[in-house]
């Protein structure tokens, strides 16, 4: 009985793997289970960062923009919000359609989760470098990645580890 309930939570908070082959989710599995899971994701990212108002993450992502994507339409705003994790999603890019001074001006925002603001700065950097990449791909093809992997050539490291940690974020309150 207790190991039914077990693998009924454990299912559920794999879901942020679940693209990872089996291997992967295996390890994961055990680490929780044997509740490594935060010492070895605190011996990895030991700091959390300090970009906590939205100034500060518009100022961050537009630092990484000015790097790595000059010439791609500009950004009107960058914030943190709590309605992104009801999405099922870490962040979101939109384009608005705004009318200013006669003509129609398509901005772009990026939306990206409240949790990122108590998380270790590579994770931040992951998710707003996906959402910047989206200024240019729609759709998660080669280029797509391509254009992540060169703002931040460890964007798959960060990923697989960001999604280790919100599967033991949301493990431990169970
Ligand atoms: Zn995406």
């Amino acid at each position: 009985m207790a190991a039914d309930v077990l693998s009924v939570r454990l299912i559920t908070v794999l879901k942020y793997l679940n693209h990872y082959p089996e291997n992967i989710r295996t390890q994961a599995q055990k680490l929780l289970d044997e509740d490594r899971m935060r010492e070895l994701l605190t011996q990895k990212y030991p700091h959390r960062h300090s970009i906590q108002s939205n100034r500060a993450l518009y100022d961050y992502a537009m630092d990484l923009k000015k790097r790595f994507m000059r010439k791609s339409s500009p950004l009107s705003k960058v914030q943190y919000s709590d309605k992104v994790s009801a999405l099922n999603a870490l962040g979101t890019h939109s384009r608005v359609s705004r009318v200013q001074g006669g003509k129609l001006k398509a901005k772009k925002e990026i939306l990206i989760d409240s949790r990122f603001k108590s998380m270790p700065e590579e994770f931040l950097r992951m998710i707003v470098v996906h959402e910047l990449a989206h200024i240019k791909e729609m759709d998660h093809n080669k280029a797509f990645y391509q254009l992540c992997l060169y703002m931040e050539p460890q964007y798959h490291q960060y990923e697989l580890d960001l999604r280790l940690h919100l599967t033991w974020l949301e493990y431990s309150q169970l």
